[in-house]
């Protein structure tokens, strides 16, 4: 799914790669790919930068972040269980580690290291700030935590990826959690392959959260999200 269109000021434009976390980001000046697994390198073929939040199979796939590095000379943000794994393939001046707390730039667009509640060696999340100032939130496949509400009140997220299916724990409920705590102007559920849980997630959302508004993304569309007013 290549991106050919350019966002609009204040705005970011986005794809739902998988049935996992995978999205793929694109700001007015770059395109960040955020645990790619199960698409086409030529899909890829322009990104500026791919993020790894852990180790599994369902977000990071060594083989194919290595063939996308090649063909783009793109940068890798990775947590450190999977930076040692992509460290023989990967340049050492394109392979950058992620470590909690870590404020990184993609050009003009920032990157801050967060924690994240999932049985993996080193998990991270990812707060992706655009040069406009939009902020994104990747949970990857956490489950709640305490800090999320802090976070929410601190960044005034636009958009938070809430994993909704498949990870050990994950429900409807606990993606409504992650979104109850950081209170987002948008919330998209996401790594599941049932849209009942998206459905039951964005019900959750109507009746108990309304001024956050649900987006259930489908596979390999292209949406746009702006700025909160
Ligand atoms: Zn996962």
């Amino acid at each position: 799914m290549l991106i050919q269109k350019v966002p609009e000021k204040n705005s970011v434009l986005f794809v739902w790669l998988n049935q996992y976390a995978g999205i793929l980001l694109k700001t007015p000046s770059k395109t960040i790919a955020i645990d790619p697994v199960d698409v086409k390198v030529k899909s890829l073929q322009n990104v500026d930068a791919i993020l790894i939040t852990h180790e599994h199979y369902d977000h990071l796939d060594p083989r194919l972040i290595t063939e996308i590095q090649k063909v783009t000379n793109c940068i890798v943000i990775a947590d450190s269980a999977s930076t040692k794994k992509l460290q023989y393939t990967i340049p050492a001046d394109k392979l950058q580690e992620a470590k909690l707390g870590d404020e990184l730039k993609i050009g003009a667009v920032k990157v801050k290291v967060e924690k994240c509640n999932h049985p993996a060696q080193a998990p991270v999340t990812y707060i992706i700030t655009s040069e406009d100032d939009v902020k994104v939130y990747h949970t990857a496949d956490s489950l709640p935590f305490p800090e999320l509400a802090l976070m929410g009140k601190k960044e005034k997220f636009d958009m938070v990826f809430c994993t909704v299916g498949i990870s050990p724990g994950a429900s409807a409920q606990t993606g409504f959690e992650i979104a109850w705590l950081t209170k987002p102007q948008l919330a998209v559920p996401y790594h599941t392959a049932l849209s009942a849980n998206q459905t039951e997630f964005a019900d959750m959302l109507k009746k108990e959260l309304p001024r956050t508004a649900c987006l259930i993304p489908e596979q390999n569309k292209i949406y746009q999200v702006s700025k909160r007013k």
